[in-house]
């Protein structure tokens, strides 16, 4: 294009969500000069800021996948960076929780699953030491996953930590920087930009961290991987506050649903009881910007779900809080896919790395994710 500035970069990371942070701060640590490119005017606007914010131990995904590794070994180093950079976290631990004879008798195998994948401090307690530890839980309770690792984290005070990180090894954050396509090129790649002054930046290095968006993009750079078999589905969690005293102490997630963690319980660090996240299909196709909005007709689902475990909860108690979506690769009621980290050892092209469907863990994962897109390249 005529007047389009062209520069060259060293290694470019798309998107300034976790992951993208994650990637950049791992590179940058290993010196390379690092460029992120950021549609959003800030860091960490989309699905980085609309989560849980739970320091998830690796309980669930399946024992030799990248979920589970990255997620263990995520989890561990989140709060060794925490605790070295002054971003709060609070080790409340876990207690998924069995209400029913089947939901009792698959908690063993889950218990097995997690210490396959390395979780340390977990245990099975039975129902009355599960209500000494939480006195507001259902008599119905009859076995329970204590996990003491699990926790809570500040995000978005770990967001600013990684890009002073970045910025002090002599990295950039560029904002309102959508890229729009790409190419291989014999020695590297090239990256077109839009916005107010578009650009075509040449690097050996691209990381394609763009969230809901990475296989347009990865889709996008010419000579690159077209994942024709890959389709992206938009899952919207949204989230409900409980009023009054918080009556836990620690995270509750119900057994029931244990695929998809069920409707959970956090008291967050602001001392607030919150509720979820549902699980709402979005029409196919759907993509960014999505509507956020949270629905309260969802609550009459979550009074009936969360009573399970809490028969405390008050009529009218919940008011809505706010929504995410889980950028996923599988279609309804297929089982979860593993996080999609392509290197030059899948699909070829020497310096690209793709991170598609970078659902949960990828926030707890994503120190664990950088160091390993920073080995692969
Ligand atoms: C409801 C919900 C609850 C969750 N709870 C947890 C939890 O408790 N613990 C946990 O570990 N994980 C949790 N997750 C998962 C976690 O939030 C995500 O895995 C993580 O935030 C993904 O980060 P990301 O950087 O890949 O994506 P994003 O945060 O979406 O970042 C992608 C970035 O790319 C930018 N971008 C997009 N297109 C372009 C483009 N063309 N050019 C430039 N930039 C672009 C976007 O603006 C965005 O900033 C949850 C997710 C959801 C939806």
């Amino acid at each position: 294009m005529f007047g389009m500035e062209s520069f060259d970069a060293d290694a470019i990371v798309i998107g300034a969500g976790a992951v993208g942070l994650g990637c950049a701060r791992a590179l940058a640590l290993r010196g390379r000069e690092v460029l992120v490119l950021e549609s959003a005017g800030a860091i960490a606007t989309e699905t980085s800021s609309r989560n849980s914010e739970v320091i998830h131990a690796g309980l669930y995904y399946p024992t030799g996948s990248l979920k589970a590794e990255l997620c263990v070994a995520g989890c561990r180093k989140l709060y060794v960076y925490c605790a070295a950079h002054g971003v709060e976290t609070h080790r409340c631990g876990k207690l998924v929780v069995a209400v029913d004879d089947g939901e009792a008798a698959a908690t063993p195998a889950l218990l097995q699953n997690a210490q396959a994948n390395g979780v340390e401090n977990i245990r099975l307690v039975d129902g009355a030491e599960a209500r000494r530890l939480e006195p507001a839980l259902s008599p119905d309770v009859r076995v329970a996953i204590h996990s003491e690792t699990s926790g809570l984290f500040d995000s978005h005070a770990y967001f600013l930590a990684l890009q002073g990180e970045i910025e002090d090894r002599g990295g950039s954050i560029v904002f309102d920087t959508p890229v729009v396509r790409g190419a291989v090129r014999k020695d590297g790649l090239e990256i077109e930009t839009g916005g107010a002054s578009p650009s075509r930046i040449r690097a050996r290095t691209v990381v394609n961290s763009a969230g809901h968006q990475a296989l347009p993009v990865a889709r996008s750079i010419e000579g690159g991987p077209k994942y024709s078999g890959v389709r992206m589905h938009g899952v919207k969690g949204s989230y409900f506050i409980a009023s009054g005293r918080a009556a836990f102490a620690r995270l509750i997630y119900p057994m029931h649903n244990s695929a998809t963690q069920g409707l959970h319980l956090a008291i967050d660090l602001g001392g607030r009881t919150r509720l979820g996240p549902d699980a709402e299909w979005l029409p196919e196709g759907a993509k960014p910007p999505f509507d956020y909005e949270v629905d309260p007709a969802r609550a009459e689902h979550f009074y009936r779900e969360v009573r399970r475990y809490w028969p405390g909860l008050k009529d009218g108690a919940l008011s809505p809080d706010y929504s995410g979506v889980r950028p996923k690769i599988v279609g309804k009621g297929q089982p979860s896919a593993d996080f999609m980290i392509d290197g030059p050892e899948v699909h070829g092209v020497e310096g690209l790395v793709n991170l598609i469907g970078i659902e949960s863990p990828g926030l707890t994962s994503s120190l664990a994710i950088g160091e390993m897109v920073a080995g692969v390249i």
